[in-house]
């Protein structure tokens, strides 16, 4: 049977309260909403970005293809203006001069269609622009989004960090002098008993697992000296007596 001082077992309730304030400060941490929200725009913001990438090769191949259109429409124009000129200039025989005619004829149905395809083309870039910008707004919202949340997760994690670092500072004086094998103790149960290493006696209630001891183990735990140190038959954990019940029954 472990002994220790009945102070230093009902110091252990302070020590435990300290541990579980700790333990639910590093869960709130954990699991801000500020986190889960950061996250989801950080999602969004890379999908939103990969399709910036996208809408910018897009608009970039369409500038290309609306150059070569324009070159293509500019070669056919001014060997159509060369071909009148010479025809303008009456040099030439009359056979060359009517294969200028048709040759011109043939320029201009080509030009028409290159022209077309030009006029096609650049409607399909301003669509791509459009696109673009339309993405890029939204890259920049959602960066603006990730900035304000970041910042407010930043202010809530300091704000836990001050409480935490408190409650540590606290945690260290609470335990400082307690019997050195009951606190090895308490932190072994701690450890396994989902942070709960020491519960107080209320009643006949261990406040560790919240169950009811049966009188036979009740009647052994208020028979035991002070500083015998009782543990929970259901639980294991180390059961803290009041005062009043200091094993004096
Ligand atoms: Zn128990």
């Amino acid at each position: 049977m472990t002994k220790a001082p009945a102070a230093d077992q009902r110091r252990l309730l302070d020590v435990q309260a300290l541990d579980t304030r700790a333990a639910q400060l590093a869960h709130r941490r954990k699991t801000l909403p500020a986190l889960a929200d950061l996250e989801s725009v950080r999602g969004g913001l890379v999908q939103a970005e990969r399709e910036q990438v996208t809408a910018k090769t897009l608009v970039k191949d369409l500038s290309r293809e609306v150059a070569k259109a324009e070159t293509d429409v500019e070669q056919v124009r001014s060997r159509a203006d060369r071909d009148r000129k010479r025809l303008e200039s009456g040099s030439g025989t009359a056979k060359d001069l009517q294969a200028l005619t048709h040759e011109l004829e043939s320029l201009a149905r080509r030009q028409g269609v290159l022209e077309e395809a030009e006029l096609e083309v650049m409607e399909r870039l301003e669509e791509a622009e459009r696109s673009h910008a339309a993405v890029a707004a939204r890259v920049a919202e959602l960066k603006t989004r990730e900035a304000a949340l970041k910042a407010d997760l930043d202010a809530a994690e300091l704000a836990i960090d001050v409480d935490a670092s408190a409650v540590a500072n606290e945690r260290l004086d609470s335990a400082s002098g307690i019997d050195a094998a009951l606190l090895a103790l308490y932190e072994r149960l701690r450890a396994h008993g989902g942070g709960l290493g020491a519960a107080a006696l209320r009643g006949n209630r261990c406040e560790g697992c919240r169950l009811e001891l049966n009188p036979t183990d009740l009647a052994a735990i208020r028979a035991m000296k002070p500083d015998d140190v009782a543990r929970c038959e259901e639980c294991g954990r180390i059961l803290v007596r009041d005062e009043k019940h200091g094993g004096s029954a």
